[in-house]
């Protein structure tokens, strides 16, 4: 709980104030510093001057302004490009002054911060002594936390040549790309791998739909799939991975340990120093320290991440329509003619209410290249015949790779495959080049079902796969490659583990995915 001195005004953690010995009151869960551009918007949605005052977000959309607490409506003015282009003017005619004064918050926390800084520190010491023979990076986004967490790496090592990791996802917020070349501009020591995906984020949207809360495709194509890929090709070595997650951001990160090894990128340790810190401890360091800092939170935006996240709440939609007019203008578009396509006859209301982003499955979309079409074959036991939506080529054998060891046997353009599965038995698969049958036998009595599932599986990232790059962060070895082709390195120890990570095999097919209902 973050308490409030009504004598010094300013939130911390103290019960006693320890610039007035008062006895402080509680205040909130959180207390966030609101900067100028984002008291001009306040002043215009209060149709009163909060410029000069001490402002605080105290969490959504409740503030204290001047002592005072204060919940600000803006409902009424989204989407109302009259109202907006009012505010956009006011921040136009605003003239830039001398910073805010934070110094009370500064000076009375400061106890605090020294003890999360030294108990950062330690853990920061013990990880890296711990995982000696790792390397050591830091996950930097361009939001605060991972500026901070970057900050107390470099600085708790001593080591200002620690390799950064920027996973450009292409989407970024303007203002990030701006601080990125700040950062660098500012540490000039600290080295930069930045990755990016050569996919086209339109472009994927016309065959997933736009990501939405529970299908979140562009994560993996667009920043673990990247990533990995760098890693696999440029660090040998075990990575120890600090990033700046933290437990108060969400109810899903509450559970997360603080050093762990990485869902998403195998190979990799990640670390976590800042876990349990508030987004008030974040501030606090920021201002204490004076490090700079990502411009869209001087602007009022509390995350900062992809402009189309499906996750961004309401007010930073209200914001990005504000400040990066454009992008906002070009997407909301895409949204309408999107939310149209699908059926959708209320589609603006879709849209503006938000209602796109709880979108599950592939509905009103072609989901037909994901679906196998097969009869049994009455020449053999065991055997199906296949009838693929693609000529059948040599580059089917790259997707056969994990299911076992195989031996490949091709006369004038008739391929056999036999591919010993896990000990279980031989799966035969045979076609010609070029054309849309292949056969599958299985010589094994027991699992038929299991083996076929997972033949299927392959079959459909054959079928359906456009390399969208996901698969490369799924094998533990980083065996899968994408990048002009799929490749299954000879690295893989058919360990199965890519086979169904994604539901049928392939990102597409568990994204549009439609029930039955
Ligand atoms: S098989 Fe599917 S998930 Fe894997 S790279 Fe291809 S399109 Fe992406
Ligand atoms: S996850 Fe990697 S090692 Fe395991 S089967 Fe797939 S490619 Fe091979
Ligand atoms: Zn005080």
């Amino acid at each position: 709980m973050i308490r409030w001195c009504k004598n010094c005004r300013y939130p911390t953690k103290n019960k006693t104030c320890k610039l007035c010995n008062n006895k402080t009151e509680p205040l909130s869960e959180e207390a966030i510093p609101v900067f100028k551009h984002e008291k001009i918007i306040l002043s215009y949605l209060l149709d009163k001057d909060v410029t000069s005052e001490q402002v605080w977000n105290l969490g959504r959309n409740y503030y204290l302004i001047n002592g005072e607490r204060i919940v600000v409506n803006y409902s009424s003015i989204l989407n109302n490009e009259t109202e907006i282009e009012k505010i956009r003017e006011n921040i136009l005619n605003y003239k830039e002054e001398d910073n805010e004064e934070f110094s009370n918050f500064v000076e009375g926390n400061k106890q605090h911060l020294d003890e999360i800084i030294m108990e950062a520190n330690q853990y920061i010491k013990e990880t890296v002594s711990k995982y000696e023979n790792y390397q050591p990076i830091v996950s930097w986004s361009g939001g605060k936390d991972s500026t901070v967490t970057s900050d107390l790496v470099r600085k708790t090592t001593g080591n200002n040549t620690i390799l950064h990791i920027f996973g450009d996802t292409t989407l970024e917020f303007p203002t990030t790309y701006k601080y990125f070349e700040e950062f660098k501009k500012d540490n000039m020591f600290t080295p930069f791998m930045v990755t990016c995906s050569d996919k086209n984020f339109s472009e994927l949207c016309d065959v997933f739909g736009p990501p939405s809360r529970v299908m979140r495709w562009c994560c993996s194509i667009f920043k673990t799939g990247p990533i990995s890929r760098s890693f696999n090709d440029t660090i040998g070595k075990k990575i120890l991975t600090f990033y700046g997650i933290r437990k108060s951001e969400s109810a899903s990160r509450s559970k997360y340990l603080r050093t762990v090894q990485s869902p998403k990128i195998s190979r990799q340790i990640v670390s976590a120093p800042i876990i349990e810190w508030s987004d008030n401890d974040v501030w606090l360091y920021i201002l204490s320290e004076k490090i700079s800092f990502n411009k869209a939170y001087e602007y009022g935006f509390r995350r900062v991440g992809c402009l189309y996240c499906p996750n961004n709440s309401m007010w930073s939609e209200f914001l990005s329509s504000i400040y990066f007019k454009e992008e906002y203008k070009k997407w909301k578009e895409y949204l309408y003619t999107f939310a149209k396509g699908i059926g959708k006859e209320d589609y603006i209301d879709y849209i503006d209410t938000g209602n796109w982003k709880a979108r599950q499955g592939g509905y009103g979309l072609d989901n037909s290249m994901t679906k196998l079409e097969n009869v049994e074959c009455n020449l053999y036991e065991n055997a199906q015949n296949y009838f693929m939506k693609k000529p059948i080529t040599k580059d089917i054998i790259q997707y056969m790779k994990p299911l076992g060891d195989m031996k490949i046997i091709e006369d004038k353009g008739e391929y056999k495959l036999i591919i010993n599965h896990l000990k279980q038995g031989d799966i035969i698969l045979q076609w010609n080049e070029n054309s849309s049958l292949i056969k599958v036998v299985i010589n094994s009595d027991k699992n038929v079902s299991l083996l076929y599932k997972r033949i299927e599986c392959q079959l459909r990232k054959y079928q359906t796969c456009i390399l969208c790059s996901a698969c490369d962060s799924v094998c533990p070895l980083g065996a899968i490659s994408t990048l002009d082709k799929y490749i299954v390195s000879d690295a893989c120890i058919h360990c199965g583990k890519c086979i169904s990570h994604f539901n049928g095999g392939c990102l597409i097919n568990k994204t549009l995915y439609k029930s039955k209902i």
